[in-house]
């Protein structure tokens, strides 16, 4: 896609810190990290979202992800990491090129899990819990 930042950065249009490629699969430290090593792995070809990613794509994507998440977590002596993707523009996904990404954590940071950006766990009827189960079962 000739106007996205992402390709362009696939592309060496746009200079960016390179960690990891192969043929499908590229990885670079985010430019405004939230954590030293804060890192984007992204598909080469350009897909939106992870619904847009064909299988064999998202296939070598998180065999990427797999091999980087250590890699990154050593860079920087890190205790865990946060490993996300915000996944379309209701999720606050800012650059339209899926990207994920791995995000070094420490003990102490203060920064919370997942359930952080939702104000804590959450509470659902059963039979509600069941239904959805189903739909996403039958799809
Ligand atoms: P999103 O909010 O879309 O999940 O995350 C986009 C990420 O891309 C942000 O963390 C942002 O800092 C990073 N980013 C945006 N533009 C550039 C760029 O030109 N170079 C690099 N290395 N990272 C970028
Ligand atoms: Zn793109």
């Amino acid at each position: 896609m000739d106007d996205c930042i992402f390709c362009k950065i696939v592309a060496g249009e746009i200079p960016s810190r390179t960690v990891y490629e192969d043929d499908d699969v590229f990885a670079f430290l985010d430019v405004n990290p939230l954590a030293e090593g804060h890192t984007l792995v992204i598909p080469k070809g350009h897909h939106e979202t992870i619904e847009d990613l064909p299988a064999d794509v998202a296939t070598s994507l998180f065999a990427a992800v797999h091999e980087l998440t250590p890699a990154v977590e050593d860079a920087v002596d890190a205790d865990g990491s946060t490993v996300a993707f915000n996944n379309g523009e209701a999720a606050g996904q800012e650059v339209p090129h899926v990207h994920c990404h791995i995000v070094p954590r420490f003990e102490g940071d203060g920064n919370g899990p997942i359930h952080a950006l939702f104000g804590g766990p959450g509470e659902m009827e059963d039979d509600q819990l069941d239904a959805v189960a189903e739909r996403i079962k039958q799809y």
